[in-house]
């Protein structure tokens, strides 16, 4: 199987120097992360999908970015695609994910995905949180058995010191009676239980980011409102870089310090928080932000909902893949010609024809 072969990637000798320059930039700027015009597509007898399409951000040492958007606009294949763990028939097939590990910067995109390097980084150094927490744990094992195992992997401890590790990360993630349930099943946990247990393990060896896909979408909403608190004291308490996916946008202005808003593989709008929820300016940003109350908005403002569906992406609308949808559509403009990424303040960008 080839799909998830490495691209082989020779630098001309003016490539290799605008990348030096760019490696030293994200030091000087403290960014731990730099995605840059990442394509992820997937393969099959249907054709070509591009899940992943032209995405670019940095993400900087201790700050959370919140990437949103509908099912399907390719958040989660982004978030594979760092750690390499895309699905079967999944290839990146062009970008970079430049890292900052161990004083050098990594393209991730580069690495074999079954080799030791990205091993290393793996739970290490970037790690996740699924949506559901069956995914990631085994039911043969407890769990103390699975973040031992995580723990010893990548930290030289013999067995006591690992489980000691294990007991103190689960108490801090607010796992009641740790020294009893550190020695149980992942099924005999409530589902509240079970996600902070998944966070325990994602945090087991203190990683400079975390990437939360749908944290919270398995559990009830009290939990959800503990679970948010629980990650952002311990994102705050580590300094730990975040990216949190969600659909979810009260999610986002509870955690996010900055939000990419993603449709159909592209990074349509990425903005300060706060810029962003004051002053959006792509239409389906718009959209999404109208198909949600507000808090503190009264009984009498107005939802609405975001008209028609996200097209299949086999059959991509020509132009802005949103032009089947937006209000704002121009004909003979957003139907011709894909828009670029336009500039429209400080650090907030928008792929619209409205703005160029
Ligand atoms: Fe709407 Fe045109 Fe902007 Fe696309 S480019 S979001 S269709 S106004």
């Amino acid at each position: 199987m080839a799909t998830h072969l490495p691209r082989k990637k020779n630098l001309s000798d003016t490539q290799a120097a605008a990348r030096h320059g760019r490696d030293q930039e994200m030091k000087d700027d403290n960014v731990l992360l730099s995605m840059r015009n990442l394509h992820t597509q997937f393969f099959s007898r249907e054709g070509i999908l591009r899940a992943v399409d032209g995405v670019s951000f940095d993400i900087k040492r201790g700050e959370i970015l919140g990437v949103a958007g509908e099912s399907g606009c390719g958040k989660s294949v982004m978030a594979q695609s760092i750690l390499r763990i895309v699905p079967t028939h999944g290839r990146i097939v062009d970008g970079e994910i430049l890292l900052q590990h161990d004083d050098e910067i990594v393209d991730l995109a580069q690495l074999d995905w079954r080799g030791d390097k990205i091993r290393e980084i793996r739970g290490a150094t970037v790690s996740m949180v699924f949506q559901e927490p069956m995914t990631s744990f085994s039911m043969a094992y407890t769990i103390g058995n699975q973040i031992i195992e995580v723990i010893r992997l990548h930290q030289k401890v013999d067995e006591t010191e690992a489980r000691a590790r294990a007991i103190d990360i689960l108490r801090r993630v607010g796992m009641p009676q740790p020294e009893q349930n550190v020695d149980a099943y992942p099924f005999a946990l409530s589902g509240g239980m079970r996600q902070r247990a998944m966070i325990a393990m994602a945090l087991s060896c203190h990683p400079l980011l975390l990437i939360a896909d749908e944290p919270t979408t398995a559990v009830d909403v009290t939990i959800q409102a503990q679970i948010l608190e629980l990650m952002k004291d311990l994102q705050q308490e580590m300094n730990m870089a975040m990216i949190v996916i969600t659909h979810d946008m009260a999610v986002i202005s509870e955690l996010c310090d900055r939000v990419m808003i993603m449709y159909l593989g592209k990074d349509v709008e990425n903005a300060p928080a706060g810029e962003l929820f004051r002053n959006p300016k792509h239409p389906y940003t718009k959209g999404l932000l109208n198909s949600v109350p507000q808090l503190g908005g009264g009984k009498s403002q107005e939802i609405v909902a975001i008209t028609g569906t996200v097209p299949s992406p086999y059959d991509r609308p020509t132009g802005c893949s949103f032009h089947p949808r937006c209000p704002d559509f121009m004909p003979g403009v957003c139907d011709l010609s894909e828009p670029p990424q336009i500039t429209v303040g400080p650090n907030h960008s928008v792929r619209c024809h409205l703005y160029v």
